[in-house]
């Protein structure tokens, strides 16, 4: 039973986006794009037909060697910008992108397969990221000053880190890049990104639309594979801080190619989040949250509500009545009407790896109470799913799947759901469901996850630090935590004693 089924398809209809504005080809090094120092590229896959949209440079170790070389060049001159000029440049920033919302809202769902209302979503959020970190660098970048020693003046100065290189997922490439960028220009550094090689498009646009708005080099994108590209920035002696939203496995690797030199790294990695249901919640509430939190962008998304841990005397009401939400989803191409909520998964590796846990999840005697497999194609789409009868330890109820994938497990008491809800290696984001205060305030204390909503789930804005615990990673994204992540603390004392 796949529950919605048919995936629905445009016909007829012109694409999304006109070939001649796709962004160029090439890597943006310096201020200007630039060919590449191999000849060789990389496909971009249209997730819905599995045609080929467009190709990028596979970029090599001396691309990033130029690039770095820009941002070095750039770096003095970029830090010594005030901080009001550069707040006025990130809002220029703002209002370029501003403009061109339609164009970058089609060409993320060209690229990715997503809902035209998810990219909608992504590309409000991206200019919102960088008007809140235009306001907050102005207020964040004070020097404290008092004297501590008799006679001596302490200053504390915030400085940039100095060049940072950035590595960008595939699930939301304009707003993960928007996560980076922006904090680390608004604390005055310099970058280098990498998007994810199945979905350069919109930050190669990005450079498009706003190069001409920064100094040459500040900014700087090459394309290509994490295995070159992404391990080049992390190992580049020239390069200060490395910043990777990804899996975890691509964190080890940055952290490791970092270690070198020790520079500073700054990981946004994975999840499971666990939604912790008890008797006393709004169940209506929490399905109808679920039927967003657990599917949003195809549930490939690092904080999705994909483990759901509900008290057993309410797991069959509750399945009941998420399955009803699940059941109603409405599964389709971006240019199949507005009311589409969910997309393909990215690629075809990414659709046979969810498949892949959806089959080893029925062996070890889970059982689907809708959904569970592939739609019909073309195109990567998974039917939005429910599993129930999850075997207790098993592989995907401790696995980050990313997809259209919710499993269903129950507890008995309040430490019970909170040892499951903590044995996962990840620690992300989590959500308690309760109407009681107590327990709400208590539960959440002892969740190990970065986020913890009550009675909501994925629920963000600019102004709140995003970012996990144990193996989610480390450091922050958004609110003033990241402009602090991006920054470095230096203290100067003056003696002015006579
Ligand atoms: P991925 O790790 O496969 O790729 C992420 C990026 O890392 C890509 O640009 C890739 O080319 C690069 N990369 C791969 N190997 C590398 C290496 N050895 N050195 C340097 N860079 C390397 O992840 P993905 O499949 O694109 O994205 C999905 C993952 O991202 C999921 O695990 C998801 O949870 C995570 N994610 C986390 C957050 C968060 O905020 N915590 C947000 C979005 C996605």
């Amino acid at each position: 039973d796949l529950g919605t089924a048919a995936v629905r398809r445009a016909s007829d209809v012109p694409p999304l986006v006109d070939a001649d504005e796709f962004p160029p080809a090439q890597h943006f090094i310096g201020g200007e794009f630039v060919g590449a120092t191999s000849g060789s590229s990389l496909d971009v896959v249209d997730p819905c037909s599995e045609e080929v949209l467009a190709q990028v440079p596979d970029g090599t170790a001396e691309d990033v060697d130029r690039a770095v070389a820009a941002a070095v060049a750039a770096k003095a001159d970029w830090a010594r910008v005030v901080p009001k000029d550069r707040s006025e440049l990130l809002h220029a920033i703002a209002d370029r992108l501003a403009e061109r919302t339609e164009l970058l809202v089609n060409l993320e769902s060209a690229n990715t397969g997503k809902p035209i209302r998810v990219a909608q979503d992504d590309v409000a959020g991206t200019i919102d990221t960088f008007r809140f970190m235009a306001g907050a660098l102005r207020a964040t970048t004070s020097m404290a000053a008092g004297d501590y020693v008799a006679d001596h003046l302490s200053v504390i100065r915030r400085e940039p880190v100095g060049v940072v290189g950035v590595v960008t997922p595939w699930n939301y490439p304009l707003m993960m890049a928007a996560w980076k960028i922006a904090p680390v220009l608004a604390a005055g550094n310099t970058l280098v990104i990498k998007p994810s090689e199945q979905t350069p498009l919109t930050t190669l646009k990005f450079a498009e639309l706003v190069g001409d708005l920064l100094p040459a080099g500040v900014l700087n994108v090459v394309t290509g594979r994490g295995s070159a590209v992404g391990a080049r920035l992390s190992e580049h002696p020239d390069v200060d801080m490395v910043a990777l939203t990804g899996s975890v496995n691509s964190g080890r690797a940055v952290a490791r190619g970092a270690a070198e030199t020790l520079k500073r790294v700054h990981l946004e990695l994975g999840g499971k989040a666990p939604v912790v249901i008890f008797p006393d919640a709004d169940l209506a509430a929490a399905a109808s949250a679920l039927r967003v939190a657990g599917y949003w962008n195809s549930g490939q998304e690092c904080g999705a509500a994909c483990r759901v841990l509900v008290h057993e005397s309410i797991a069959e009401e509750f399945v009941d009545r998420l399955v009803a939400e699940v059941r109603d989803l409405v599964v389709g191409e971006p240019l199949a009407g507005e009311e589409v909520e969910i997309g393909p998964l990215v690629s075809k590796a990414h659709f046979d790896r969810v498949l892949g846990y959806l089959e080893r999840a029925e062996e070890e005697g889970a059982r689907a109470a809708v959904g569970g497999g592939a739609l019909d194609g073309p195109g990567y789409f998974v039917a939005p799913t429910v599993l129930v009868d999850v075997p207790d330890g098993a592989e995907i109820s401790r696995e980050e799947v990313f997809g259209p994938v919710v499993t269903v497990e129950t507890f008995r008491d309040e430490d019970e759901a909170v040892r499951r809800a903590n044995e996962v290696p990840f620690g992300l984001s989590a959500s308690v469901w309760t109407e009681n205060a107590r327990r709400s305030h208590d539960i959440a204390a002892r969740l190990d996850a970065g986020t913890v909503w009550v009675n909501s789930h994925l629920v963000l804005a600019n102004e709140v630090p995003w970012g996990g615990f144990k193996g989610s990673g480390y450091g922050r994204d958004l609110s003033i935590y990241a402009l602090d992540d991006y920054s470095r603390t230096k203290h100067v004392m003056h003696n002015h004693g006579r």
